[in-house]
């Protein structure tokens, strides 16, 4: 184990699920640098829903993990579904705790971001038209930090937060402590 990072440490197995809304998974890669920690972590944890899984719907959860904000309503309609199965709830990244780099585009008018890409004479497909299968989820005017739409009761900052910061995170969480990060653990890279 690095140095000062503690050995894992839970009562008992616990079930855990993430997910990515509008984040580009780089979270979700941080958390696998934990890398032959993870091994450990299944000896503790049981992992529910999750792009590692993928398994599609979220069952009773005793932490929910996310990452990414929210730009569209399937983002709304999953962040809810999380909220209501998980005992606690975790904003991973900057993009879930802020909204992130995808909030960018709320200095701009969607509709119009929309027919410049795939109308304009500049987007991917001069001409087109903007897709509209009733199967695409709506884009919402702006990307939110989860936090405006639920309670949420920690926040792993970083972009994204490191292996070790997921480690040191979990490990408190587990033995049933408030986790600590301390300054080491926080940072943007
Ligand atoms: Fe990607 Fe950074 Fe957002 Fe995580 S916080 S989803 S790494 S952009």
């Amino acid at each position: 184990l690095p140095n000062g990072v503690p050995p894992l440490h839970a009562p008992r197995k616990l079930k855990l699920a993430t997910v990515s809304l509008a984040g580009c998974f780089g979270c979700h890669m941080s958390f696998l640098d934990m890398d032959e920690r993870l091994l450990q972590l299944l000896e503790y944890v049981e992992i529910d829903r999750s792009p590692l899984t993928d398994i599609k719907t979220i069952g009773r959860c005793d932490i929910g993990l996310i990452e990414g904000g929210l730009c569209n309503a399937e983002n709304v309609h999953v962040l809810r579904e999380f909220r209501s199965h998980c005992k606690t709830l975790v904003a991973v990244g900057a993009c879930a705790i802020n909204g992130g780099l995808p909030a960018q585009r709320n200095q701009r008018d969607v509709g119009q971001m929309l027919r410049d890409v795939y109308c304009g004479q500049t987007g991917i497909d001069a001409g087109g038209q903007i897709p509209n299968d009733p199967e695409l989820p709506l884009p919402l005017n702006h990307v939110h930090p989860i936090h405006e739409v639920v309670h949420v009761d920690y926040y792993l900052p970083g972009c994204p937060p490191s292996a070790d910061a997921f480690w040191t995170f979990l490990n408190d969480l587990l033995a049933g402590r408030t986790p600590q990060l301390g300054h080491g653990l926080i940072h943007y890279d």
